[in-house]
C-alpha cells in the first residue's frame, strides 16, 4: 500500500470540517504523517476607502487575522492529543487556490476537506471548494460528507 508521508488538512471550522479532521488524523497517526492544517482567509473584496472610508482596512485585516490564530490556536488544543508531527497555516486568498498551492509547494501525498453536498442554487451562488479542489488537484483527495 502507497504511505502516505504529507497530509493536508483544509479547515473552515466548521462542524462538516470538524468531521473530516478525524479522518486526516487517524491516517496521519497511522503512518505517523506530516499533518499540515490550513486554513484560508477568504480574500475580503477591496473595500478600502470606498464604502467605508472611517473604517482602517489594515485595523480591519490584522484583527481578522489574530481572529484566526485563535481559532486555530483552539482547534488545534482540542483536537490533538499526543502528536506533535503537524503544522498550521494561515494564509489569505481564495480557499481553492491557497489549498492546491500549498498541496503543491509542500508536495503532499494527499488532501481531506469536508463537502456539504450544496445542491441546486446554493452550489450555484456558493460554488463548491471541495469540489473545485477535487478537479484540479494532481494529488489524491479525500472528502467527508456530513449526513
Ligand atoms: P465548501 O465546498 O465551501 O462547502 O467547503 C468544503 C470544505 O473545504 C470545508 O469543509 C473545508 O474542509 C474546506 N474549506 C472551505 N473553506 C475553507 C477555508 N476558508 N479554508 C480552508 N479550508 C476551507
Amino acid at each position: 500500500m502507497k504511505q502516505f508521508d504529507k497530509i493536508l488538512f483544509a479547515t473552515d471550522f466548521s462542524e462538516n470540517s470538524e468531521l473530516a479532521f478525524d479522518h486526516a488524523y487517524t491516517l496521519a497517526r497511522k503512518f505517523n504523517a506530516r499533518l499540515i492544517i490550513i486554513h484560508v482567509i477568504n480574500e475580503p473584496v477591496d473595500l478600502r476607502g470606498f464604502y467605508v472610508p472611517h473604517i482602517s482596512f489594515e485595523k480591519l485585516e490584522k484583527e481578522i487575522e489574530e481572529g484566526a490564530e485563535k481559532m486555530m490556536e483552539k482547534f488545534c488544543r482540542t483536537k490533538i492529543k499526543d502528536y506533535t508531527n503537524y503544522e498550521t497555516v494561515i494564509v489569505a486568498g481564495i480557499p481553492y487556490e491557497e489549498i492546491l498551492k500549498k498541496a503543491e509547494e509542500e508536495k503532499v501525498s494527499l488532501i481531506v476537506l469536508g463537502t456539504q453536498g450544496r445542491s441546486g442554487i446554493d452550489h450555484f451562488l456558493f460554488g463548491s471548494t471541495a469540489e473545485r479542489v477535487v478537479r484540479k488537484s494532481i494529488c489524491p483527495v479525500m472528502t467527508v460528507r456530513l449526513s
